[in-house]
């Protein structure tokens, strides 16, 4: 391997630009072990430090891509608000049906959620692991008939209660001190989806949080699962989503227990029951078929409504751990079946249903903590009568990171001065920056003042340096 990377090495890189190499001194061997050469360059490992200031130009949201998604026959399967308005703005570009590239803008955001998933489940004592994708197919044949779509001998788990439980079968030493285990992996997913649609919503790929709960007692067990409830619970409430829980049904994954956690929306493919009186909802498909009494308080009105599900909560019992023999040792040192929980989060869906409910017809809106940036500065317009403040928005873009450190990184220059304030007002505001700021007249007067949009309440404000930086104090950022 390290051969063969020398050897790329000395392919590529006379190809650099100078700027990003810097000569081999002779005195170095390479890792290779091969003999000192002054012909090979190497790029440096003393970039200097982070001055770095992310440029609209340099983001990669291409706009031949966007122009795609624009043609004729890619508007066929522009099938909701989220995916139109991500596809737009450089934020997902499709490849096969079902499945989607995640562009940095994207990928930054996703980020951000991962770590608030992280805050939540380790809050509550979930340690974080990553299992293989590929299953034997020996595991599900203990449990299910053989999912045979790939005819091969390996096939993709949709979800991993079975290698789960495999890996704490043969430790044999969990002890009751230990529990209740928490176990939760954030991994890309496959479901065969017959109908893809919605963009990332009902895709054939998506990430997923898993959780897997293990707990010595049903009563421990009933905790646990309250638990995670609540961690959910404070997750959406931090995303600014308006959830609810509902009954679901236990499906073909059985157990106990079940709830799934729904963001009501238009295009929402499953119908909730609410209760117009008490804290009731249920999936409809576990009621009785028009039934419109509550079942809770036996006064209020069921009133249906349609939600997008973005997580599922079981309690499992020990149908899995008992097969899989997945025990511990109890106070009495004699071994005993876990009670078992598995957690799921769709976190594509999240970001994508957010962005559905949240987002007008034209413009996306993000969960504040979510936006890919906070802030983006827009200088004048290149050889307009304002352009000697064109350096005023770059120095006003660098110090406000450091100014609120929280900021660092969250404030993109839009740099395409070719264009004009108009022009790039409408993609800043189609990206969804929950701030822009514009340098134009008002910043070449004496004491500069900038033109402050802010997304959320849509009012446009005229502020001095100091008055942003006040301003923007309040931005949380995760
Ligand atoms: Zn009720």
């Amino acid at each position: 391997m390290e051969v063969l990377m020398h050897h790329l090495w000395q392919r590529v890189l006379p190809r650099l630009p100078r700027t990003m190499s810097t000569p081999c001194k002779s005195d170095l061997s390479c890792a290779a072990g091969h003999a000192p050469t002054d012909s090979i360059s190497r790029p440096s490992t003393h970039l200097p430090p982070s001055t770095h200031l992310p440029l609209v130009s340099h983001l990669f949201q291409p706009s031949n891509l966007r122009d795609v998604g624009q043609e004729k026959s890619a508007q066929v399967d522009m099938t909701c608000k989220s995916q139109r308005l991500m596809q737009q703005a450089g934020l997902i570009h499709p490849s096969n049906p079902g499945c989607y590239y995640y562009l940095p803008a994207t990928v930054r955001s996703m980020e951000k959620l991962v770590m608030l998933i992280d805050q939540e489940m380790q809050g509550i004592g979930g340690q974080k692991l990553d299992m293989p994708s590929l299953c034997s197919a020996e595991l599900w044949r203990q449990l299910f008939r053989l999912r045979d779509r790939h005819g091969a001998e390996y096939c993709l788990g949709p979800t991993h209660e079975e290698a789960v439980t495999e890996l704490l079968a043969p430790q044999g030493t969990l002890s009751y001190r230990q529990l209740p285990l928490l176990l939760y992996q954030i991994t890309r997913e496959f479901h065969d989806e017959p109908k893809p649609r919605f963009g990332l919503l009902r895709g054939r790929e998506f990430y997923m949080k898993d959780m897997y709960t293990f707990d010595m007692s049903e009563e421990a067990a009933y905790r646990t699962y309250e638990s995670v409830c609540q961690a959910y619970t404070r997750l959406f409430s931090q995303l600014g989503l308006c959830i609810v829980q509902v009954h679901a049904d236990t499906g073909n994954i059985g157990g106990k227990l079940s709830h799934e956690f729904q963001l009501p929306a238009d295009i929402g493919e499953d119908r909730l029951l609410v209760c117009g009186s008490c804290s009731f909802s249920a999936n409809v498909e576990t009621m009785e078929p028009g039934q419109t009494d509550c079942p809770q308080c036996q006064e209020g009105t069921l009133v249906e409504s349609k939600g997008i599900a973005v997580g599922h909560t079981f309690y499992l019992g020990t149908k899995y751990s008992h097969i899989f023999n997945a025990t511990f040792n109890n106070t009495q040192n004699k071994p005993a079946v876990t009670e078992m929980g598995c957690i799921g989060l769709g976190v594509t869906q999240i970001l994508a249903a957010a962005i559905e409910v949240m987002s007008t017809e034209e413009a996306i809106c993000w969960p504040g903590l979510l936006a890919p940036y906070q802030v983006c500065v827009l200088p004048p317009k290149r050889g307009s009568k304002v352009d000697e403040v064109a350096g005023l928005a770059e120095e006003l873009a660098l110090s406000l990171g450091e100014a609120l450190p929280r900021l660092k990184g969250e404030v993109v220059l839009d740099d395409r001065t070719q264009m004009t304030i108009g022009k790039r007002l409408k993609d800043a505001s189609q990206l969804g920056y929950p701030y822009v700021v514009v340098v134009g007249q008002k910043a070449a007067e004496e004491t500069p003042r900038f033109e402050v949009i802010c997304q959320q309440t849509g009012e446009t404000t005229f502020l001095s340096r100091d008055g942003l930086v006040d301003i923007l104090r309040c931005v949380e950022t995760v």
